[in-house]
């Protein structure tokens, strides 16, 4: 018999819901699942308060993963919730609880959260994250990003920013700055070159802690640098950051089509709107002569979002000074304010904007009319 995945037990525990919280996966209460020979242990970290009153989720969470096909045996163990060793500030009444129990409610101060996403890696989603951040702040919004490619930040190094975030209550971790915008990055936590390995639960404890135990506010919105693809750790996210939208990010090439297609409907599975398309390294701007050339056969995202019933947002051309900049830690947007990349970018930004918040970004004074 096939040996049972570590992937198959998460997803089979993602049955088992902790009340209306939500399911102890996604709500970062599994840890230390470990795998051998078919037997299975793990834990489920709980407030102590709860233990006893959980032990009917801990015998569930047992059943689901023994009916899983290759498992032998299974021990489940309540462990007291780490987070509960200090005793934390009883909210008022009807207020939403921090941490990761915070589940997909609203982040105090944030007016709007929009996702950045990529059906693979390396087709610029990072890029086109930061620059339309710096996009947003250029309009006149106050913007943070929320780097949540954990498994690569590359946020630190795109916005020019070192060093550690610091916190002046030892709970609540104030955002690092730079160019007017906030930023939190994994990257800030643990050195670029520390290979991480993150269990699914972990990932979404990090990103909870990362999108509420952060002072972002007062912002107008939250631009979320999503991991690359469209596997489970990243439908969990999109199912527990409360998002106002996403935009998808997708080279020309056919194939990079086919997935960005995946990360749309992944984002329609979770009722997440999809704000549009934007297509990267869409033509060649050659430096010497101002030849366009179009490598990777341009105009598939935009007659693919038509098809896909999605608006096309924007077509970012492939020039080496988005490169340089943004990998150099001075996003294009902001090493060029009146360049033509800039732009595109600005022009992208306040698109989104005008979709999250049905006003427009440039903050036009409202017109007076005279009858
Ligand atoms: P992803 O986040 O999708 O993995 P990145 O944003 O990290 O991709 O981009 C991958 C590389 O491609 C980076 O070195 C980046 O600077 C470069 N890049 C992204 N977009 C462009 C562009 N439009 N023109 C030139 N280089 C780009």
């Amino acid at each position: 018999m096939a040996a049972v995945t570590e992937e198959a037990i998460l997803s089979a525990l993602g049955t088992i819901r902790d009340g209306e919280r939500g399911d102890v996966v996604a709500l970062g209460m599994i840890s230390g699942l470990v795998v051998k020979d078919g037997h299975v242990a793990f834990s489920i970290e709980v407030d102590p308060r709860r233990g006893a009153a959980l032990e009917p989720l801990r015998r569930a969470a047992e059943k689901a993963v023994e009916a899983l096909p290759g498992v032998l045996s299974v021990t489940a163990v309540l462990t007291a919730h780490r987070a509960a060793a200090a005793p934390a500030p009883v909210p008022p009444a009807g207020a939403r609880p921090a941490g990761p129990a915070g589940g997909r409610g609203p982040v105090p101060g944030v007016r709007a959260i929009v996702a950045v996403a990529s059906g693979k890696g390396g087709v610029g989603k990072s890029t086109v994250a930061v620059n339309l951040a710096m996009g947003l702040a250029a309009n006149g919004l106050s913007v943070g990003i929320l780097d949540a490619d954990i498994y690569g930040p590359s946020m630190p190094r795109m916005t020019g920013i070192s060093g550690r975030p610091t916190s002046r209550d030892g709970r609540i971790l104030e955002p690092m700055t730079n160019f007017g915008v906030k930023v939190m990055s994994m990257g800030f936590m643990v050195a670029e070159d520390t290979p991480m390995i993150w269990r699914g639960p972990m990932v979404m404890s990090a990103l909870q802690q990362m999108l509420r135990d952060v002072s972002w506010g007062p912002l107008d919105i939250l631009v979320v640098d999503m991991p690359p693809g469209t596997g489970d750790a990243q439908l969990t996210m999109a199912q527990q950051v409360p998002l106002s939208g996403a935009v998808i990010v997708s080279t020309p090439q056919d194939i990079a089509l086919l997935d960005a297609r995946k990360g749309l409907n992944m984002f329609r599975k979770v009722d997440v709107p999809v704000l549009g398309i934007v297509e990267n390294m869409s033509y060649f701007c050659c430096p010497n002569c101002g030849h366009r050339a179009e490598i990777f056969g341009h105009g598939g995202a935009r007659r693919e979002a038509e098809r896909l019933g999605t608006e096309f947002l924007a077509e970012i051309p492939l020039d080496i000074a988005i490169r340089e900049t943004s990998d150099g830690g001075h996003p294009i947007v902001v090493a060029e304010p009146d360049g033509p990349h800039a732009k595109v970018f600005r022009a992208l930004a306040a698109r989104v904007w005008q979709k999250v918040s049905g006003e427009d970004a440039r903050r036009a004074p409202p017109r007076i009319v005279v009858r």
